[in-house]
């Protein structure tokens, strides 16, 4: 397979799809990002990446950053994680309230806010520094040490994060967060304020291509049995309202963020990470849709 000459056709053909999103701007931070940029990184289980445009770029991971804090809190609970937060399709935007009331406290899926919010707060209960294991833990992944908070955009997120802090408080009173609200929210800013480029992004999701190995050391993070469970949460829930269509046009599991990046993998195969920045109506970046959608169009490789 040409990968080189397959990414560098995709590239041209998402190019004409600059302005037809609009990059996120309700965290104002966010905002003032360059709206032309387009990365690529695809990064084979046998260790061969192929990068192509902005991938050495970093961003806002945002979202995406619920997968890993998912797979730290799967580590710690096991099973248990589940009587806190659900594995359905939620079908709503990333940041409703509506189910939350309905479903009595308890989360639909843990790559909605809610449901990321419970799991920050198992890591908060589990941890002395929560956001040093968190940073401990993606420098692992990526094998890199710079990893890092952006500190502006953390802060921010927390200015005008009022649907979060609404969604916090709601929690609260079903007794489904246990620590303070106001620590849970800023474990939950940094994580998404957290930056990383396309290649740090797709070697970090070799954890789920490697059915739970992590590939640099060898180390063993999580079952086979955990990270199939983990590979269809993101299949199913990780787009939100439109993990039906990813699924249809794409058919991978993986994980969308408003920073306009979203990582994916085919288990056992690769794994990858695209980014540009404006986002359809949905949260999700519109070149990066296509791309993955060209991807496993023009190289045959999908689940399906
Ligand atoms: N930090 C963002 C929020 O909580 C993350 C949302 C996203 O990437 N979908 O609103």
């Amino acid at each position: 397979m040409d990968y080189p000459q397959i990414i560098t056709q995709i590239a041209t053909q998402v190019n004409p799809l600059f302005g037809q999103g609009k990059v996120a701007d309700y965290i104002p931070e966010l905002g003032k990002v360059p709206p032309e940029q387009f990365g690529f990184c695809l990064h084979l289980n046998d260790g061969q990446v192929f990068a192509h445009g902005h991938s050495g770029v970093k961003f806002s991971i945002q979202s995406i950053s619920k997968v890993f804090t998912l797979s730290l809190a799967f580590q710690l609970m096991g099973e248990d994680l589940w009587k806190r937060v659900g594995v359905e399709p939620s079908g709503t935007a990333f940041n409703s309230l509506m189910q939350l009331e309905y479903e009595k406290g308890i989360p639909r899926n843990p790559l909605i806010n809610a449901g990321a919010l419970v799991v920050t707060d198992i890591l908060v209960s589990a941890f002395q520094d929560p956001k040093a294991e968190i940073l401990r833990y993606l420098r692992l992944l990526t094998g890199n040490d710079c990893i890092q908070f952006n500190a502006s955009v953390a802060q921010s997120e927390r200015n005008s994060g009022y649907r979060n802090y609404a969604l916090g408080y709601f929690l609260k009173s079903f007794g489904n967060l246990h620590n303070d609200v106001e620590q849970v929210l800023d474990v939950y800013f940094h994580q998404c304020a957290v930056e990383m480029t396309c290649v740090e992004l797709a070697a970090a999701m070799q954890l789920f291509s490697h059915h739970g190995v992590e590939p640099h050391s060898g180390q063993r993070l999580l079952t086979m049995s955990q990270t199939k469970r983990l590979n269809a949460v993101m299949q199913t829930c990780g787009f939100y309202d439109e993990a039906g269509e990813f699924t249809f046009a794409v058919g991978l599991p993986g994980k969308s963020g408003v920073g306009g990046g979203i990582a994916a993998l085919l288990p056992g195969q690769y794994s990858l990470a695209v980014w540009s920045p404006e986002l359809n109506k949905k949260g999700n970046s519109v070149l990066g849709m296509k791309a993955l959608e060209l991807f496993t169009t023009l190289t045959g490789r999908s689940v399906f």
